[in-house]
Parts: structure tokens; C-alpha cells; sequence
């Protein structure tokens, strides 16, 4: 036990056998890219498994994010959270927009909705919010607050494959909303990822994005990149679809585990889940406070890794302390105090389907020494 690595998280992989077949028939048909029919079956079967109308599939999820902004023609400033991976906001710079941090709720991670409308300016055009951990944003005063001001709003549900609140996809939310099939993810795909959006006109609109903006042969029109799923990812999501349920559920059991020991551990704090809402357990974050826990988060955090066990400070450093962000008057420490707090106290602490009740154990008890 002592000398095996437990790490933060490990892929959902499909049988190999499965994916060899599948290979096969790929070689047989000589299509390997370009809007294949297991690419075309993957957007069909995820549509149907999220719960949403229409899905374009990316090669990972920051191309999504980058294609939504140029597909709503975002311009100025957009509002986001510096509580994120790093993506979220690059894919605004990339953009050539200004992005405008505001402060979470440390209830959930997610951006303070009380907070957005003193950081509009003539400027903004667009909120981009994250859905930290899957936790669902408060999505309806997000959606007032763009309704009033005209606003778009893009998701980055990076996190929330699978999420929804009272029955209903929380990808659904926003004018589109766009996920990662990292391998690190609850769903993964190798790289990969998708956009959800509400109609026909949008996806197609999507779709000639993706492939540099070629709308037939010889018409391209706007300035598209190229993010185009090949087969084989389409066939290995198409095995893994199949699969995440059952995987989901075995997180959740990790979850009340993790759950059950650490209520007692004074210092520590975790999410519980949400009523009304269908989670992915796509992470454990824990927060260490210092002073009752007898220990900062950084001596836990290094304690386990001497113990193999490797957590992760998801998200530290904020997205507002990295060198492009630090000179930014949004990005100022005073600014976004909720984000530093809990930046400063965050572990992710090791969390898939695979985990053992042996490593689990071993982790709460490493936490409780
Ligand atoms: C993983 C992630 C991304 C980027 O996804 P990639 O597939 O790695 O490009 C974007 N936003 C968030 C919040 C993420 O966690």
C-alpha cells in the first residue's frame, strides 16, 4: 500500500478488446476523419445521454470555448471567475477581449451573481461562468442579470457532464455551454470535448466553425479554426458512454465515504450534495482551515504526498495571479477576497471510479493523523 501512488484521478477506458473491434471496422471504411458516421453517432448518442437538443464535438474544451466567443461575435470585456482552470479566461484573451474577474460564493465556488452587475461597464458584452466542480452557477440571476443588460452568457461546464437540477440539463442553461473529454474528466475521450447549444441554426453554424468555416466546398464563411473529432476518439466515446454511468455511481460511493470520515476531522469542510440536484462527482475538494485543523493546507498537502497519495490544489493559483492576469484592476487580491480563501485552503482529494476501499482508508487516514 505504501509504496503504490494514488493519484488525483485515473481515465475511464473502454475494454480493448471492444475498442479493437471498433478499430477495425474503422480501417475497413478508410474514414477516419471529417464528420465520420461514429462521429455523427456520438453527437447523437450524447445529445440523448445529456439531455440537450444539439451537440457539436471538439477536439478538446478549450477550442469550444474559443469557437463561442467568435460564434456570438463577443467583443470588450467579459465577466468570469478567477476560480477556474486556466482555459476559461484564455479563451477570452484569445479573443482579443478583456476578461473582468469577479468574486465567487464561498458556499460554492461559483461566481456571486450579487457581484456582476457593479462589474458592467459600456464594455461588457458577455458573462462566461464556470460551473466549479460540477456545482451548479445560480444560473437564473445569471440569466436576469444578462437578460436586462444584453448580455451573453457562455457556460464552461467543463465539469458538468451529466449535471442537472430538478430533472432538467444544466448544459441547457446560457445561450451554449461547452464541456471537456479530457482524460482527466469524469467522461473522457482521450482530448476531446463538445458544445452544447439550443437550435439547428447555431450547430450548423458550429459545425462550419470547427472546420475552418467551410460551409460547402468552396464556401467558407468567418475565420473558423480547425477542431474536427476524428473517428477513432468517436468510437472510443461512443464504448465509454456506455460505461459512465457505473462510473459515476462508484465516485458517488467514494464520495460518501469520504464524507462519512471527514465530518468528524475538525478543520476540514467538504461540499455535500445539493437536493433537487443529479451530481458527477467529478472532484473532491476538501478545505483545510489552518487554525482549527493544527496544520495549513500546504503541510497536509506535502504530508500526503509523502504518503503516495497525491491531491491536488485545484484551483491554486487563482487564474488572476498568473503573469497575463496579475496587471488586470479585476485581478487585484481585494477584489476577489472569497477566491483567495479558498484558493489558499483547496485540496482535490483523490477521486475516480477505480479507487480501491483499501486506498480510500489510507487517505482518511493520512487526513486524520
Ligand atoms: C479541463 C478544463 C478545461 C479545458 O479542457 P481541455 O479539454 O483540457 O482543453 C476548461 N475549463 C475547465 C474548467 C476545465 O476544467
Amino acid at each position: 500500500m505504501d509504496n503504490k501512488l494514488i493519484t488525483v484521478t485515473s481515465p475511464l477506458l473502454p475494454n480493448l478488446d471492444d475498442f479493437h473491434e471498433e478499430l477495425k471496422k474503422i480501417w475497413d471504411s478508410k474514414w477516419i476523419t471529417n464528420n465520420g458516421s461514429y462521429h455523427k453517432q456520438l453527437e447523437a448518442a450524447l445529445a440523448e445521454y445529456l439531455g440537450v437538443p444539439y451537440v457539436s464535438l471538439f477536439t478538446n474544451g478549450t477550442l469550444p470555448l474559443l469557437t463561442a466567443l467568435q460564434a456570438l461575435r463577443i467583443t470588450g470585456e467579459v465577466i468570469t471567475t478567477p476560480y477556474s482552470f486556466v482555459a476559461t479566461t484564455h479563451s477570452i484573451w484569445w479573443n482579443g477581449c478583456k476578461p473582468v474577474f469577479v468574486d465567487i460564493d464561498p458556499a460554492t465556488g461559483n461566481i456571486n451573481p450579487d457581484l456582476i452587475e457593479a462589474a458592467i461597464t459600456p464594455k461588457t458584452t458577455a458573462i462566461m461562468p464556470v460551473h466549479v466542480y460540477g456545482k451548479p452557477c445560480d444560473t437564473k440571476r445569471i440569466q436576469e442579470i444578462a437578460d436586462k443588460y444584453g448580455l451573453k452568457v457562455i457556460y464552461d461546464a467543463a465539469h458538468a457532464f451529466g449535471v442537472k437540477v430538478n430533472g432538467e440539463s444544466i448544459l441547457n442553461c446560457g445561450d451554449m455551454s461547452t464541456l471537456s473529454f479530457h482524460a482527466t474528466k469524469v467522461y473522457n475521450t482521450i482530448e476531446g470535448g463538445a458544445m452544447v447549444m439550443h437550435d439547428e441554426t447555431t450547430k450548423k453554424r458550429i459545425d462550419y466553425l470547427k472546420n475552418f468555416g467551410f460551409a460547402g466546398e468552396v464556401t467558407v464563411v468567418g475565420p473558423g479554426i480547425n477542431s474536427k473529432m476524428d473517428e477513432m476518439r468517436s468510437a472510443y466515446g461512443l464504448l465509454n458512454l456506455k460505461q459512465v454511468d457505473a462510473a459515476i455511481e462508484a465516485r458517488h460511493q467514494v464520495a460518501i465515504k469520504y464524507r462519512e470520515a471527514l465530518r468528524e476531522v475538525d478543520g476540514i469542510t467538504f461540499f455535500d450534495d445539493i437536493p433537487g440536484v443529479k451530481h458527477n462527482y467529478s472532484y473532491f475538494p476538501i478545505f483545510v482551515d489552518a487554525e482549527k485543523y493544527g496544520m495549513t493546507r500546504d503541510e497536509l498537502y506535502f504530508k500526503m504526498k509523502e504518503a503516495n497519495v497525491l491531491g491536488r490544489r485545484y484551483f491554486y493559483p487563482l487564474i488572476s495571479e498568473f503573469s497575463t492576469y496579475r496587471g488586470l484592476e479585476s485581478a487585484r487580491p481585494e477584489n476577489l477576497p472569497n477566491a483567495h480563501r479558498m484558493a489558499d485552503s483547496v485540496i482535490c482529494l483523490p477521486m475516480h471510479h477505480a479507487l480501491s476501499e483499501e486506498e480510500i482508508e489510507h487517505i482518511i487516514n493520512i487526513i486524520k493523523k
